[in-house]
């Protein structure tokens, strides 16, 4: 692109000032380079999303030097499915992870960016960019990118796409896990979001349902809910499990749902989203998008797995009845597949590495 023999007056714009974009512009930030975000939105800004921080995305929080407020949203230390008539959990190996209110995040995310010195522009959505204003672009603009359809990147290797809803209840939090309620043909999950408060999210590929409608197939959840005001209203979204051929076009990248998803009931798109910023700082810093081209390749590799691992279950009522009772009755194996899936352990083939599997099993 033309663009780098010109003299710019930044280095890196970021459209798009989402969890993704935030994190890329502190990330570059921080590697010296002068950025400016433009988001049509103003903060904080709310979206449909299970607010489900994994161990792995708080660690890459961390490594972005983003901090939460304190008693922010609640912690949760595993996972449990809850099937017809069976219940089977497991714990994240050695972090907890924590739900936390999309508006909270995105304010932190904000509060740090700006305390970086990134430039930021809010109210301001972007249209054609025409004669680019920076070396590097940066697209963070969500799942109907216009910055993916401007560079051209717009091509798909896989793409399989569903809905999300959620909503707020107020109510105390009765499990120290995020629960999963698989039905046939959908999941409703629950996730403790703060000391009197939960999340309800449905993930479905029935467009028209709702979470209220999809409570009655669960009358010990309804039950329970029966009497706990909505704190927010219901959002919808697509959760999408979708990559992209190349995510790198000349001076501009794709980063976060712009660049790819994940299902949501990965509970991954912003780890991911957050791990990808990091990786995009060190392509910018080395000049070389190439480097992030790969990092990217990897960086979703682990997360399609799993999405496409628990999808296998989505609409499949025998097999989810017989995975389940496979992992109720082999535990430790949920526990492996839950520690590959945070990060904690490279291999699934070493699940059957004695030393390991004595680890997962606590001794
Ligand atoms: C129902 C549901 C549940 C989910 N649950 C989880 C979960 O528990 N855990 C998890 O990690 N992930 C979850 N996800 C996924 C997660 O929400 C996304 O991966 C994440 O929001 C992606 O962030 P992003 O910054 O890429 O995109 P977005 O959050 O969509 O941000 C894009 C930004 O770009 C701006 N923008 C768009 N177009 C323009 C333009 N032309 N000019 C300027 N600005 C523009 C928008 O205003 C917006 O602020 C869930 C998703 C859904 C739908």
């Amino acid at each position: 692109m033309s663009q780098l023999a010109k003299s710019f007056d930044t280095d890196v714009l970021v459209v798009g000032g989402g969890p993704a974009g935030l994190a890329s512009a502190i990330a570059a930030r921080r590697k010296g380079m002068r950025v400016r975000l433009v988001d049509g939105g103003i903060p904080p800004i709310d979206k449909a999303c299970g607010e489900g921080l994994m161990p792995d995305a708080l660690k890459a929080l961390r490594e972005l030097g983003v901090t939460l407020p304190d008693n922010a949203g609640g912690l949760f230390r595993g996972i449990r499915f809850v099937g017809d008539g069976i219940s089977v959990e497991a714990d994240f190996p050695s972090r907890r992870a924590l739900a936390v209110r999309r508006t909270v995040l995105h304010q932190a995310l904000v509060d740090a960016a700006s305390d970086a010195g990134v430039e930021l522009c809010w109210g301001e959505a972007v249209g054609d960019l025409g004669d680019a204003p920076a070396r590097w672009i940066i697209g963070a603009d969500g799942y109907n990118s216009r910055i993916r359809k401007w560079a051209g990147l717009e091509r798909w290797r896989s793409r399989k796409e569903r809905y999300g809803f959620r909503v707020h209840y107020q109510i105390e939090p009765w499990s120290e896990y995020v629960e999963v309620h698989w039905h046939p043909d959908f999941q409703i999950y629950i996730a403790p979001a703060g000391a009197d408060e939960v999340l309800v999210a449905l993930l479905c590929r029935d467009p028209h349902l709702r979470v209220a409608e999809a409570l009655e197939y669960f009358p010990e959840l309804q039950d329970r809910l029966a009497d706990a005001p909505r704190s927010t209203t219901e959002r919808g979204g697509i959760s999408a499990t979708r990559q992209l051929w190349v995510v790198t076009q000349g001076a501009v990248a794709l980063v976060g749902d712009a660049s790819g998803s994940v299902d949501a009931i990965t509970g991954e798109g912003l780890g991911l989203a957050f791990r990808q910023a990091l990786a995009l700082a060190d392509g910018l810093a080395a000049g070389n998008l190439d480097l992030y081209e790969i990092a990217h390749r990897r960086l979703v590799r682990r997360p399609t797995w799993i999405a496409n691992l628990l999808l296998l279950l989505d609409g499949r009522p025998a097999l989810q009845d017989r995975a389940l009772h496979y992992l109720a009755r082999h535990p430790q194996v949920f526990r492996y597949l839950l520690a590959w899936h945070v990060g904690e352990l490279r291999n699934p083939i070493r699940y059957f590495d004695s030393r390991t599997a004595a680890a997962l099993d606590g001794k």
